[in-house]
């Protein structure tokens, strides 16, 4: 049950990572609020635009810098169910998001610690403020489940990889 902002937003993050699970896609999904509303969504479709760089966090800032009609999204927050990697780090700083709320760890792209931070490092002119782990039980749990069930998937077809 969500007891406050933080965890109210990451769930409608949580809900675009489902839409990403129910179409096979690793599930992952943002959300952007800017005056206590959200202004823009996204989840995970790298597999489905065929593009590694169509993670939730781009095509929620992309939706986002429509919504607002500028690349400068001032005074929001952007919600993700898992860390950002480093493409989606560098993003927030190019758009200028001072405040990021993530859920679940990534360790293998995870870029704010868990494989690099590149947010240790004070910017030169950005300050953006992280709290994370918002929710981390759920956001980690979609992702256990789903590569389960490719795992599965891929078992019951006889080509499992290793991964
Ligand atoms: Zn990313």
């Amino acid at each position: 049950m969500p007891v406050n902002d933080d965890e109210r937003f990451m769930c409608e993050a949580l809900k675009e990572a489902w839409k990403a699970f129910q179409a096979k896609e690793v599930p992952v999904g943002a959300v952007l609020v800017f005056q206590g509303r959200i202004i823009a969504r996204g989840y995970n479709q790298v597999e489905m635009l065929r593009d590694a760089t169509a993670h939730a966090e781009m095509l929620c800032l992309t939706a986002a810098e429509g919504a607002l009609e500028s690349w400068r999204l001032k005074d929001t927050t952007l919600y993700c169910t898992l860390e950002p990697c480093c493409m989606c780090a560098g993003a927030l700083f190019l758009t200028r998001v001072p405040h990021l709320v993530w859920g679940a760890p990534d360790v293998r792209h995870g870029a704010n610690g868990s494989w690099i931070d590149v947010f240790e490092k004070q910017h030169p002119t950005h300050v953006l403020s992280i709290r994370s782990g918002i929710l981390q039980e759920y956001c980690a749990a979609l992702m256990k489940d789903f590569f389960q069930a490719r795992r599965r998937e891929k078992a019951s077809e006889g080509q499992l990889e290793e991964s």
